[in-house]
């Protein structure tokens, strides 16, 4: 299951790009942007799996549609602020997403906590 890909690997298809700054990767998946390659062959990569680390952070796989190429992708634990914006939606009654993303991203109940279907990431006690 895990594909693992061995950092500074050659992507074996004659791409002539550049692999992308992981935070600008994960900023782009945030912002809802579309995320170019891995391994810079000119696609556009695509979450495949989520899932959350044993920190409470999140985790998320993304491929590269033309190339199949993965790459692992990791994201910090909740902040203060966030599970304080999190839970005062939850004490409002509002909608409660996740605080990340530039769009609306509904959080899922997961036992007592809340969690991001799209970046692994939990809220709440
Ligand atoms: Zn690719
Ligand atoms: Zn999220």
């Amino acid at each position: 299951m895990a594909t693992r890909i061995e950092p500074g690997r050659e992507a074996g298809v004659g791409g002539a790009g550049t692999r992308i700054d992981p935070e600008e990767a994960i900023r782009r998946y945030y912002a809802g942007e579309p995320v170019p390659c891995p391994v810079g062959c000119g696609g556009v990569a695509e979450a495949v799996r989520v899932s959350t680390t044993p920190a409470g952070g999140g985790e998320f796989w993304l491929e590269c549609a033309a190339c199949a190429q993965r790459e692992r992708y990791e994201v910090p634990p909740a902040t203060d602020l966030e599970r304080r914006r999190v839970a005062q939606a939850q004490a409002e009654g509002r909608e409660v997403v996740c605080p990340r993303h530039a769009a609306v991203v509904g959080l899922r109940k997961r036992g007592r906590q809340l969690a991001c279907p799209a970046c692994g990431v939990v809220y709440g006690e």
